[in-house]
Parts: structure tokens; sequence; C-alpha cells
């Protein structure tokens, strides 16, 4: 079983039209802590990427915020968490938040969220990292984006093994479960490229 002292969430920084993602959001964040799991995350205090933290928080786990000086700046940093790292850049920052956490999860969000989530998912297609990247779905957010992917897989685009290590789970509980007994697919060019 894969030890997951740290997840890494990305998720939106507004709180959506629906009470149900922000009901999600505390939830994915009050059973992490229950379950020992801190949250790392962009280290703000808003939308629902700030109702994860303080959500957690409450709850007595430990959240690290990862922010750009230049957001930290703007006053929107989550002052209430166990620690705020401030990092001069975004790079640094999405380096920082891959390098402390054992998975990574994305919940309902926008166009940073969907970044984060690529990224993330892409340095496991690399064999940057070995660690699973997740979908929490609430109300079948995801499901345009997994219908996306399914096209790239039926395209040639993505190894079915990619899509198939992605997790995808409506419960944050059975969130954890999968993780934990998470299997790395083989990284993309450790088999020999087919001809062209
Ligand atoms: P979005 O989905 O576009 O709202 O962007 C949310 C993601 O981008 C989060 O997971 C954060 O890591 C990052 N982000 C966006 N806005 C902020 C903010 N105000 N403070 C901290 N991080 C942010």
């Amino acid at each position: 079983m894969r030890s997951l002292s740290r997840v890494t969430v990305f998720t939106g920084s507004a709180p959506g039209n629906d009470p149900a993602y922000l009901e999600a959001a505390r939830a994915v964040g009050s059973v992490f802590a229950q379950q020992g799991t801190g949250v790392v995350y962009g280290g703000g205090n808003v939308g629902l990427m700030g109702a994860v933290a303080s959500a957690a928080g409450r709850a007595g786990g430990e959240v690290i915020g990862v922010m750009p000086e230049a957001l930290v700046d703007k006053e929107i940093a989550h002052h209430e968490i166990t620690r705020l790292e401030v990092v001069p850049d975004m790079h640094v920052r999405k380096m920082r938040m891959a390098e402390l956490a054992d998975a990574f999860v994305a919940l309902p969000g926008g166009i940073g969220t969907l970044e984060e989530l690529f990224e993330a998912w892409t340095w496991l297609q690399l064999g940057i990292h070995s660690k699973p990247v997740a979908l929490f779905d609430v109300n079948g957010f995801w499901d345009p984006m997994l219908a996306l992917v399914d096209r790239l897989v039926e395209t040639g685009f993505v190894d079915a093994r990619f899509r198939e290590g992605l997790v995808v789970a409506t419960d944050p509980h059975e969130l954890l479960e999968t993780l934990q007994a998470w299997e790395p697919p083989a990284a993309k060019w450790t088999q020999p490229a087919d001809s062209v």
C-alpha cells in the first residue's frame, strides 16, 4: 500500500455556482484530516481551494499552502493554515507542490485547475514522478473532459494505460483507498518507440 502523508489538491479559486461543489471541497478537506493525510494546495483563501484548506485545518489536519510572492501581495493568502511557503514564481510553486505530496487530486475548478492537473499528469507520463493523479467528481463535472480523454485514446494520441491509471472518485474515503492501492503505469519512453 502506498503511504499518503500528503495529497496536493488542485481546485477552483471560485466556488462555482452549485453548493454541491463547496460541500464536496469541505468533505475532502475534513476526511483527509481525519485520515491523517495532509493537504498541499495553492495557499489561497478563496473559492473551493480556500474551502478545502479551511475544512482540513478545522478538523486538525496539516495544511501547506505554496504561493508565489505576487499573489501573497494581493492579500488573498490563507493565514490560518499550518504553513504558507512563499515562492518566487508559478514554476517553483508547481515543483514544490509536486515534491511535497504523494498524490494529486483535482476537484472542480477552472483554467488554473486544468493546467495544474494536466501538468501533474504529463509528468507522470514522462516518468518525472510516479505518483497517482486523480479526479474528484461532483455531479458529473469531469464527464466532458473524460470523454475528450477517451477520444485522445481512440485517436492514438494517448496510450490507454495513462487513461486507465487516472483515478476517478466521487467519495473522499474511496479516493484515499484507491490512491493507496494505485500502481504506476510504465512511463511513456521506457519501451522502444514505434517506427514512424
Ligand atoms: P482556477 O481553477 O483558474 O480558479 O485556478 C485554481 C488553481 O490555480 C488552484 O489550484 C491554485 O493552485 C491556482 N490559483 C488560482 N488562483 C489562485 C489564488 N488566488 N491564490 C492561490 N492560488 C491560485
